[in-house]
């Protein structure tokens, strides 16, 4: 097994608030690993963290051995970590398969050199990422008329246009019908296996959590207070207590934060 991400007493204070609160952990290659915790729990600054959008306050983020905390979020891009955001951020002008040709372009460093030329270049890329999450189809249809569980595919397939070693996903499922969360971690998992990404997410969904990943952390108040497979943060008493209020782990997140 090889160490993908590692973070080593990662920490981010707002003022007086600990948002994320010495937070250390591994991720190694083709892991599925999601990191779960209440709403407020600090989670999206972890994410922010890791993405080099917020500087931590201390504590250092590894990718492959090599530190990349103060780097920004380009550069950490061109590490090879994919995104996608809470919030879906894509041309909705534009056709899908334009979008993903824009990510290419984008990739490849030519996007204002080669702007005019856009709808010819990579389209044979773009379609083959389309393909990967079930989108070849809708191709050409502009983004504004698109299903919302259709936009996140292609999302992910925007994601994985610079064929990233790590996919960051921070509520990659937020406001989408449970099927399509099921249908949407599902295409991660295959993706994980089929190409060796790693993947970090969270997902307050528990049945997707724990039908889909390898191992999980849990989050409350900035720290880690439990890691372990479904079935150890199922049973654990801490888990248990902070989840409480909805009785189970099972339900007790659902809808709280869409
Ligand atoms: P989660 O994603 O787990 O719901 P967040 O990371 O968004 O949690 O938030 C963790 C805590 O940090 C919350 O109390 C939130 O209000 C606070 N917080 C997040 N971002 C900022 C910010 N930019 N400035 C001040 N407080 C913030
Ligand atoms: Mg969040």
């Amino acid at each position: 097994m090889s160490v993908v991400l590692e973070t080593k007493g990662l920490t981010k204070a707002f003022g007086g608030l600990v948002a994320v609160d010495d937070v250390s952990f591994q991720l190694q290659k083709g892991e599925l690993l999601a990191l779960i915790g209440p709403n407020g729990a600090g989670k999206s600054t972890c994410f922010n963290m890791l993405m080099g959008q917020l500087p931590p306050t201390s504590g250092e983020v590894f990718l492959g051995g090599e530190r990349i905390n103060g780097l920004s979020p380009r550069q950490i891009w061109r590490k090879g970590v994919g995104r996608t955001f809470q919030i879906t951020s894509t041309y909705s002008s534009m056709t899908v398969i334009e979008n993903v040709q824009m990510a290419l372009l984008s990739h490849n460093g030519d996007v204002f050199k080669f702007l005019p030329f856009a709808h010819k270049m990579y389209r044979e890329k773009a379609m083959e990422l389309l393909d990967m999450v079930g989108m070849a189809a809708q191709a050409d249809r502009h983004c504004a008329v698109l299903a919302y569980g259709d936009l996140k595919r292609m999302e992910l397939s925007i994601a994985l246009a610079h064929d990233p070693q790590l996919l960051l996903m921070d509520e990659p499922t937020a406001g989408m019908a449970p099927k399509e969360r099921v249908a949407l971690m599902e295409l991660t998992a295959k993706i994980v296996e089929d190409r060796g990404v790693s993947v970090l997410f969270t997902e307050h969904d528990m049945d997707v959590v724990f039908a889909h990943s390898h191992r999980i952390m849990v989050l409350n108040r900035g720290k880690l207070i439990a890691e372990g497979n479904a079935t150890e943060i199922r049973n654990s008493p801490l888990v248990q207590e902070v989840y409480l209020g909805g009785g189970t782990l099972f339900d007790a997140e659902e809808g709280a934060d869409a």
